[in-house]
């Protein structure tokens, strides 16, 4: 039995989405109730969102009666990121679609695709993906992305950080902002003016204090994805490029990322590993 405010979000989302990719089931819940990771949540509602538009309306209405959403891509992570005890979007199957361009330098992708399958896609061109977690496999690039997921090779010069270009998100009031669209950038500088205002002087902020911004340097020269990642504020200048880096490893907590155009690096045709012993850790 779903409490109020959740009844009336499930009774009102139906005008959008087909009760059949809505879930209030308690067996497709308690499967929804895990990720990769140890913890349990079991969710309220679960919904199989198919575009962008059905998205916009759930946050609507969510943010309508107060109820907490969290997103959802492959369910690999592990430390809970995708669990929630109220309303799970789903953003996998659907969401496959996506566009080489200039010749595989870059690519234009939905969140739902697998990793590994846009490796697959950018082989002929010789390139691949920037971050490179165990789990390309399995993990979708909205999620990687989402959580600043990176592997052994990537480090943090070729993260989703320093590969990521733009994105189409929307924001809990319902919004789409595409930072790849002058017309689109345009028109939220006429309806979040405050927004962008307030992201620029968040910037200036944290530049003019100078020990404040070394300090965020030195804390991402190395990986850090603790929390969210507050050194867009001191690489760039345009807040919209602020705005989609900071996108990357919040988690899903910022906005919901509905498509994303990164620079893809090269995939070297010879490659070799090689374990290599040294005598101790310090650096000569
Ligand atoms: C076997 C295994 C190996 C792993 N290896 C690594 C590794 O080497 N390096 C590493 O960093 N991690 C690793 N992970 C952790 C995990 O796989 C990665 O974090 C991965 O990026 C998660 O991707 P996903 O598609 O499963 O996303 P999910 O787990 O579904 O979601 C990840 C986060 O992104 C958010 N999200 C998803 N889609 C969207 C969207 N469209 N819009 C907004 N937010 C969204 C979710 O809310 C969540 O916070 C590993 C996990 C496993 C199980």
């Amino acid at each position: 039995m779903l409490k109020e405010n959740y009844k009336k979000f499930y009774d009102e989302i139906q005008s959008t989405i087909e009760k059949s990719r809505l879930y209030t089931d308690k067996l497709r819940n308690l499967a929804y109730g895990t990720d990769a990771g140890f913890y349990r949540l079991i969710p309220q509602i679960i919904i199989r969102a198919k575009n962008e538009k059905e998205v916009q309306k759930a946050l609507i209405l969510a943010n309508k009666y107060n109820l907490p959403v969290t997103f959802r891509a492959a369910g690999t992570s592990l430390a809970g990121q995708a669990i929630t005890d109220s309303i799970l979007i789903v953003a996998g199957k659907n969401w496959e679609e996506y566009d080489v361009l200039e010749n595989g330098d870059v690519i234009r992708m939905q969140p739902g695709i697998v990793g590994a399958r846009v490796n697959q896609i950018l082989v002929p061109y010789g390139r691949k993906l920037g971050p490179d977690p165990a789990s390309i496999n399995s993990a979708m690039i909205g999620g990687i992305v989402m959580n600043n997921a990176s592997g052994m090779n990537c480090g943090t010069h070729e993260n989703s950080y320093k590969t990521i270009l733009s994105a189409r998100l929307i924001f809990a009031d319902g919004t789409v902002l595409d930072t790849g669209s002058d017309e689109s950038k345009n028109n939220f500088l006429k309806s979040h003016a405050s927004f962008i205002r307030t992201i620029e002087a968040m910037r200036d902020r944290v530049r003019a204090n100078e020990s404040l911004a070394d300090r965020i340097r030195y804390k991402y020269s190395i990986k850090n994805t603790t929390g969210l990642s507050i050194n867009p504020f001191i690489d760039y200048t345009d807040p919209f490029q602020i705005i989609v880096n900071l996108m990357v490893g919040s988690e899903g907590t910022l906005a919901f990322m509905s498509e994303l155009t990164m620079k893809t690096v090269v995939n070297p045709k010879f490659k070799a590993s090689a374990m290599i012993y040294f005598h101790d850790i310090v650096r000569v």
